[in-house]
């Protein structure tokens, strides 16, 4: 599962190509660069949807203003925020720091 950020719509879904598969519900695998830093396991389940907005006004990777729709989809222990801005992944423990991120684009 090699997900764009650009792939992932406002309602949580992957459109990968062929079908539109609603992340919630999914257990994605974890890159190995956030499980070395994290006590996250390799894969996990998303658990919720959430909006970002009361978190995040810019984008932690390229500083360009957030859309009100931006999305966060929620793990146990981590987040994740497509943004499409810059097309990127963004990974995010769950005091909302900022642990890593992978470029897709
Ligand atoms: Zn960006």
């Amino acid at each position: 599962m090699n997900m764009k950020a650009s792939e992932i719509d406002d309602e949580g879904n992957w459109h990968n190509g062929t079908e539109v598969i609603p992340l919630v519900g999914e257990v994605i695998p974890i890159p190995s660069f956030v499980t070395h830093k994290t006590d996250a396991s390799e894969e996990a389940e998303i658990l919720m949807l959430l909006q970002t907005k009361a978190y995040f006004e810019i984008c932690p990777s390229c500083e360009q203003k957030l859309p009100d729709s931006q999305i966060v989809l929620a793990t146990e222990h981590l987040f994740i925020m497509p943004v499409k801005c810059c097309d990127t992944i963004i990974w995010l423990q769950s005091q909302w720091g900022d642990i890593d991120r992978e470029q897709y684009a």
